[in-house]
């Protein structure tokens, strides 16, 4: 009997995933499904609601997925083919069954799963060019990369959008990548991304929960030797990153927000806010989502020693605010 999976949206990754996961446990064939998306009418499995990984039958043998394959799938889905998910989860099927498809070019699903993503690929492209607003997350990744609204991206390495899940309830907002950040292409990983790390650690929130991203999304330093030295991005440069960052805040849509440091909370507000008189503080915005205010961590860094474990500790009685904020987690 066939089965019925119902994604939330049409780009619905994460459900996409799950629902895999689901389907590789159980041993149902691509043959067996038929996908549909939300708003359709459907009935039975849904993917959201697939066996959590401690349920997976312990005969099922681990779902293995190459590197190439998610990025491919993060295009794919995008695409407007009605087909797309019985093939991403047929290749997917088959890159378990078939251990000399991945390295088979000419492949027709293959083939037609490429021909897709390029397809995908051109038509953000054009959407940048004619000046529209990306409309997920991934076109705007596409877009950042391209940008040169502002001095800042002739210099830097690449552009660093936010990362998190796409409808994640809490959103952190930075100033801008680090040297760390730069070379990566990922928001905190330097060394202030992990002391903030850290912190949500102890706050007990899962990083791959809450969107994580900056105001400015290009790396601005200056060069001392062979260091590249972190600069504050001037005010100018911080309105022309404006829109991107809005836009973000659009894709996502969280409830409510963290604003970490001076130009983030500059940046959401849209006044120059006060950091170390507000830390703590939640400010409304003009589209009503609430933002707490808090201190950058490489504030934290800055500090001299002997004040670092109690302005550690006041940042994470502000953050936790942020925990305590109901139906922000
Ligand atoms: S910092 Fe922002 S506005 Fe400037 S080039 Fe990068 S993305 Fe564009």
């Amino acid at each position: 009997m066939p089965r019925t999976v119902t994604l939330a949206g049409g780009a619905d990754l994460e459900g996409f995933r799950r629902a895999c996961r689901a389907l590789w446990a159980e041993q149902v064939e691509p043959g067996r499904v038929r996908w549909r998306t939300g708003g359709e009418a459907a009935e039975a499995l849904d993917a959201g609601a697939g066996p959590p990984p401690s349920a997976t039958p312990p005969f099922a043998r681990a779902l293995h997925v190459p590197a190439a394959f998610m990025p491919l799938c993060e295009q794919v889905v995008l695409h407007r083919d009605a087909g797309r998910f019985d093939l991403l989860y047929r290749l997917l099927w088959r890159l378990q069954t078939e251990p000399g498809l991945r390295h088979d070019p000419g492949d027709a699903d293959w083939v037609r799963a490429r021909e897709m993503a390029r397809e995908v690929h051109d038509d953000m492209v054009k959407s940048a060019d004619g000046g529209e607003a990306p409309r997920s997350l991934l076109a705007l990744r596409v877009a950042l990369e391209r940008c040169r609204e502002c001095p800042i991206g002739e210099h830097a390495t690449q552009a660093v959008p936010g990362e998190g899940p796409r409808h994640a309830r809490l959103m952190f907002v930075g100033e801008q990548p680090g040297d760390q950040e730069d070379l990566q292409g990922r928001p905190f990983v330097g060394p202030a991304g992990q002391l903030f790390s850290r912190a949500l650690a102890e706050l007990g929130i899962d990083r791959r929960t809450v969107y994580i991203g900056n105001a400015v999304k290009h790396f601005k330093f200056e060069l001392r030797g062979k260091r590249r030295i972190h600069k504050t991005p001037a005010q100018e440069e911080a309105a022309a990153c404006l829109h991107w960052l809005e836009t973000e805040i659009a894709l996502v849509d969280p409830e409510a927000l963290v604003a970490l440091g001076a130009t983030a909370a500059r940046q959401l507000m849209g006044f120059a806010v006060a950091v170390t008189r507000s830390r703590g503080q939640w400010l409304k915005r003009a589209d009503g989502r609430r933002v707490l205010i808090a201190l950058h961590p490489s504030a934290l860094l800055r500090m001299e020693p002997e004040d670092k474990e109690a302005a550690y500790a006041a940042w994470l009685a502000d953050l936790r605010q942020a925990v305590a904020s109901k139906g922000a987690l």
